[in-house]
């Protein structure tokens, strides 16, 4: 690795999530098109230490840490790897104590206050992109702006948060792109199981589910990267399978179908997934238009199909909408994949052997997670404690249903039946 100023860490987060595909596209969105731009706006050459992905030895990264008198480092971390996270930054401070950390992701969005009485010098603020703060950050390391300055930047001192300028948004067109030769490019297909690459469309989400951190990332107005931007990107790679990353791909319909008719009329010939609500399903000459240029599956937040389950989680759709997305995409031969949430408020055995029950009969693919509820953490919380709000095993309690039997449905969901009695 050459000699940098600056550097990325993702640590590596624990058992249940190591290199797992739940996570796999935020390497491409939090790391690879971030560092994208901090590059390109800083211009200087940024190292990246993706641990997780690339299964790096410690005693690997110790070395590459003494080797560069690194000026900051950004380290991502989410629920998962925030005790390794801890853990390996005390470790670079007493190597490395001049130099300048800042953390960024899920947890400092989620709780900003537990980080108070970390050793971190700073914190991105929630509703800032990500890369402004960090370029901000990153530029103040090495005298190159003024500390009041930097924009969606809290600084940690004597157990205080600071802020610095309130957190801004940058333009679409300036959000960066994932260089395959930047990134572990051939860690990252593994974990999503395919050569596929991941391609940020939209940023933002109106909704603002509880469980969900769309909206403390990047607000409530969707924005979105223009058509000839991404037709561009993808015409200059190579690959076949792309995931265009947004909250609700089919929320601004006009764009989305714009997107499509330049995929079929200049476009390279590709194949792409994305994501949406099923209440998002509704017009038929988009899932047309998706399916001609190239589109072979959506993953579709419907949470559950039972009633009071959808009422519970202030959902305002009904298994009839659900249903009339089966039906289109089915038509239109586009893999409908539900994603479910197991051990939601009140859920009961019954009403999630009617979800799967449901999604059997019409032969639908189901994503499974464990509602983990974000908002109950505070920042009295140990390390410890926080990791237990893991999206793959967070269980409080379902009637009649063990911790075990809890742990086979998201892991063995096709034997529901047999696990649920
Ligand atoms: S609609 Fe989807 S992306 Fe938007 S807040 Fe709800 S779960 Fe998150």
């Amino acid at each position: 690795m050459e000699r940098s100023n600056f550097l990325f860490i993702w640590a590596d987060s624990g058992l249940s999530t190591k290199s797992n595909h739940v996570n796999a596209p935020y390497h491409f969105v939090h790391v690879g098109e971030i560092i994208d731009y901090v590059e390109k706006n800083i211009n200087q050459k940024v190292n990246l230490l993706d641990i997780e992905a690339e299964e790096t030895e410690f005693q690997d990264i110790m070395k590459n840490i003494m080797e560069n008198q690194y000026k900051a480092i950004a380290f991502y971390v989410n629920t998962e790897n925030l005790q390794n996270t801890i853990k390996l930054h005390d470790y670079i401070k007493e190597i490395l104590p001049t130099c300048k950390t800042i953390v960024y992701g899920e947890m400092p969005i989620y709780l900003p206050k537990f980080f108070k009485s970390t050793n971190f010098d700073a914190i991105v603020s929630r509703e800032c992109d990500q890369e402004i703060a960090i370029l901000d950050f990153f530029k103040y390391s090495i005298g190159l702006k003024e500390k009041e300055k930097m924009r969606g930047v809290i600084l940690i001192q004597n157990k205080q948060l600071i802020k610095c300028q309130k957190g801004e948004y940058l333009k679409a067109k300036e959000w960066g792109y994932t260089n395959p030769k930047k990134v572990p490019i051939e860690k990252y297909f593994k974990m999503e199981k395919k050569e596929q690459v991941v391609l940020t469309i939209a940023r933002g989400c109106p909704y603002d589910c509880p469980y969900c951190n769309a909206v403390l990332y990047y607000g409530k107005k969707e924005r979105r990267r223009d058509t000839k931007d991404i037709i561009n990107y993808i015409n200059n790679q190579q690959y076949e399978y792309y995931k265009f990353f947004a909250p609700d791909f089919t929320l601004n319909e006009e764009e989305a179908i714009n997107l499509c008719k330049s995929l079929i009329k200049e476009g390279r010939k590709i194949k792409w997934s994305c994501t949406t609500r099923p209440d998002l399903l509704q017009n038929e000459e988009l899932i047309k238009l998706m399916s001609k240029s190239g589109c072979y599956k959506i993953a579709i937040g419907i949470e559950s199909v039972e009633k009071n389950d959808l009422e519970n989680v202030n959902k305002k759709y009904d298994s009839k909408v659900i249903l009339e997305g089966i039906n289109l995409l089915q038509k239109y031969n586009i893999e409908y994949k539900a994603l479910v949430m197991f051990g939601m408020p009140n859920q009961t055995k019954n009403n999630i052997k009617y979800t799967l029950d449901f999604l059997n009969t019409h032969n639908v693919k189901i994503r499974p997670t464990a509602y983990t509820p974000f908002y109950e953490m505070n920042c009295n919380m140990n390390a410890e404690q926080i990791s237990k709000y893991d999206k793959r095993t967070y269980y409080e309690g379902i009637n009649n249903l063990s911790y075990g039997d809890f742990l086979r449905l998201i892991y063995d969901t096709p034997n529901y039946k047999q696990i649920l009695g």
